[in-house]
């Protein structure tokens, strides 16, 4: 007999569970029992509510990461059981997808088969990734000659040890993948950790921490500690425990951490925002490059720092790929994420709204053209229309500045020469497309674009193997791969006299 009441999904569970963070395999409360909301971006409206950790959280959880790093069963475990604790995170959030996801797209209001084909797979690859890293970090034999000290022998070689104590800090735009990104390697090379989440999405990072717990991770070498950014955030940044910041998210805020880390010379890497120039040159196919435009930039909402937000396309065809994007921008779907024919979900949250609109209205002061969307959309939740503006260039700041939400400025090009200088002004340097047919044309471009990753005739394409991170103020030190591995490690030179 079929019953009509449906049941619950998992995710709708865990949203009525009391939240807590994680500090040394134990779920708390701030110590100062504050929390802060959690939003549904498509209602804006407070579904849940979680510890706001500041100082005092950051320092119980350093503490109990410094433990677990120096004397655990962590510390202790060969390096082949490390790859399969990591190795059975992966297949945790596999097992989990359904759920991981849904909570991901209430969260960020990101569309649900997007994080359930994107950023829910991708998280757990990084993760089955890394396992195989455990077992492949090692040093080298080095025969040295030693001028100064003719006839002594010697043998030489490196150890590549894990860096220590890290706190990771990461946005609200993926924030599982982000997690994932951070942890994957760290746990590979036998670190430790302190997560903090952004304010906006911490649930799926909460989730993401019972899940290591049950692939066996022992108490202490992840710590979840949820908060703000000017406390929880900046305490991390500043802690004279941590060996290590890996931060992801403004260029701004990537400064402040420098800043917090020079005091003690803390390691850092940083992946920060982006304006990244997208070529259309006129031999491309254009029934590819017309989509792969729109999807460089409407891609998450525009919410990705290498989103391809600078759209230069050559005079010949500029017409006509204008024309093409802005037909698909006023196409997509916009909508909550949960509605399952949704193409486009909310802004992150009210702030992100104001910050998008507040960019929209400046380009309309300045004479932008609006060729399609340019406005919110609805009256309630935070969502923007896909937008398309023509006639953008340098000193207006919808051109000069990172805008983080679904606006494309196009510029057309006459001459391919002028085109590297071009793409390369600006202060960021984290992606660039190129679209094109000719294969000369292509390679003679890729090294002159000062940028992290070139995608040529595609966008938006990311793998656990494919090394990701900035040029100029995009950042320091990259993500993913085998890169992202001595980023997490130190050498030590080993020197034996014979
Ligand atoms: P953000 O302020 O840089 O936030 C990123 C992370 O840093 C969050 O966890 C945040 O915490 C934390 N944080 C903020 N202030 C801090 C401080 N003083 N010390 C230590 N940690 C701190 O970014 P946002 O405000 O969310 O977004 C603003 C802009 O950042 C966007 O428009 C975009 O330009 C950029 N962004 C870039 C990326 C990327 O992937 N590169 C991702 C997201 C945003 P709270 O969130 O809890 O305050
Ligand atoms: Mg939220």
């Amino acid at each position: 007999m079929a019953t009509a009441v449906q049941a619950k999904s998992h995710a709708a569970v865990f949203l009525e569970q009391d939240k807590r963070m994680l500090i040394d395999g134990d779920w708390v409360q701030a110590r100062h029992g504050r929390t802060l909301e959690v939003y549904d971006p498509a209602r804006g409206e407070v579904i849940d509510h979680v510890p706001a950790g500041d100082a005092e959280d950051i320092d119980l959880a350093v503490a109990a990461a410094r433990r677990a790093f120096e004397d655990s069963d962590w510390s202790r475990m060969s390096a082949s059981d490390r790859g399969r604790v990591i190795w059975r995170i992966g297949d945790l959030i596999l097992e989990n997808a359904d759920e991981l996801a849904e909570l991901e797209s209430l969260d960020n209001g990101k569309p649900l088969g997007v994080a359930r084909a994107a950023d829910v797979p991708l998280a757990a690859d990084l993760f089955l990734y890394m396992a195989g890293f455990a077992t492949k970090i090692h040093g080298q034999t080095l025969p040295i000659s030693v001028p100064f000290a003719p006839g002594a022998q010697f043998h030489s070689y490196t150890l590549k040890e894990p860096i220590g104590v890290v706190g990771q800090i990461i946005p609200w735009n993926f924030p599982l993948l982000m997690a994932a990104w951070k942890l994957g390697p760290a746990l590979a090379t036998g670190c430790t950790i302190v997560l903090k989440p952004a304010e906006q999405t911490p649930l799926s990072a909460l989730r993401l921490a019972e899940i290591m717990l049950d692939a066996g991770l022992p108490d202490g070498v992840v710590n979840v500690v949820t908060g703000f950014g000017e406390t929880a955030g900046a305490a991390l940044a500043a802690h004279p425990g941590v060996d290590k910041i890996a931060f992801t998210g403004s260029t701004e805020v990537g400064k402040l951490i420098v800043k917090a880390a020079a005091d003690d010379l803390k390691r850092v890497t940083l992946e920060l925002g982006g304006k990244s120039p997208n070529v259309v040159f006129a031999d491309a196919d254009l029934e590819m490059a017309i989509p792969g435009a729109a999807n460089a930039i409407f891609f998450n909402h525009g919410q990705c720092c290498c989103a391809g937000s600078r759209l230069y396309v050559e005079q010949k065809v500029y017409d006509d790929v204008l024309a093409g994007v802005s037909e698909r921008a006023s196409q997509i779907k916009v909508g909550p994420g949960l509605d399952p024919d949704t193409e486009m979900g909310p802004l992150v949250s009210a702030e992100q709204l104001e910050r998008v609109t507040g960019y929209l209205q400046s380009g309309e002061r300045e004479g932008v053209r609006t060729v399609t969307g340019g406005k919110q959309v609805g009256e309630h939740g935070y969502f923007v229309a896909p937008t398309v503006l023509d006639g953008a260039g340098k000193g207006n700041r919808v051109f000069d500045e990172e805008i983080f939400g679904p606006v494309v400025t196009a510029i057309p090009f006459k001459d391919s020469a002028d085109i590297a200088p071009a793409a390369n002004e600006t202060v960021y340097g984290l992606a660039a497309g190129i679209w094109t047919n000719n294969l000369t044309r292509a390679h003679r471009l890729i090294p002159q674009l000062r940028a992290g990753t070139v995608w040529v005739n595609t966008y938006n394409i990311f793998d656990a193997a494919l090394p990701f991170g900035g040029y100029k103020q995009s950042g320091w030190g990259r993500e993913m791969g085998e890169e992202v591995i001595h980023e997490y490690t130190e050498t030590k030179s080993v020197c034996i006299g014979l």
